[in-house]
């Protein structure tokens, strides 16, 4: 999963995520509302009956576990196909299987960011720290057999 979106822009205003819609974010804005978590990288698994969504550790295979980033970033539709550009318009509908933490779907959701988002604690450091992120914690994908990633449910939000 990744969170590019097209219109553009580099300016970021005071205190954007509470007084704009998503839909008028500039890019950097956008970009800036990523807590760098890094567990929409995560393989999830999805009860068909329930619907119910359970994050595993196991990682994608492009997924940096120390930096918490996309090895690839700039080529990564190219080497998964299946990675998700979030865009605001799509946000209800895949905002369901998103953490519980991630800033885009609080934001979607009207509730307030966590006090570690980097753009309130002024550090990228404070969502690893709060141990809310994937740093560390991953397997990669390409080590476990998928009937095995139910081994690997990890509850959120670490
Ligand atoms: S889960 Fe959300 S906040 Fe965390 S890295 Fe992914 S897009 Fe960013
Ligand atoms: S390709 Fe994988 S590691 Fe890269 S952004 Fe998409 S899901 Fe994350």
């Amino acid at each position: 999963m990744a969170r590019k979106r097209s219109p553009g822009g580099t300016r970021i205003r005071p205190q954007f995520w509470e007084r704009y819609p998503l839909e008028e974010l500039s890019t950097a804005e956008w970009e800036a509302l990523c807590d760098g978590c890094g567990k929409c990288c995560l393989n999830k698994l999805e009860d068909e009956e329930t619907g119910e969504v359970a994050l595993t550790r196991v990682a994608c295979r492009l997924f940096d576990d120390e930096t918490c980033r996309c090895s690839q970033y700039d080529i990564r539709k190219q080497i998964v196909p299946e990675c998700v550009v979030l865009k605001p318009e799509d946000l209800e509908t895949v905002s369901y299987w998103l953490p519980l933490t991630c800033a885009y779907k609080l934001i979607h959701e009207g509730q307030p960011l966590y006090p570690w988002h980097p753009l309130l604690s002024g550090r990228a450091e404070s969502v690893h720290e709060a141990g809310v992120s994937a740093q560390n914690i991953t397997v990669p994908e390409f080590e476990v057999d998928e009937e095995e990633w139910e081994d690997h449910i990890i509850e959120e939000p670490n």
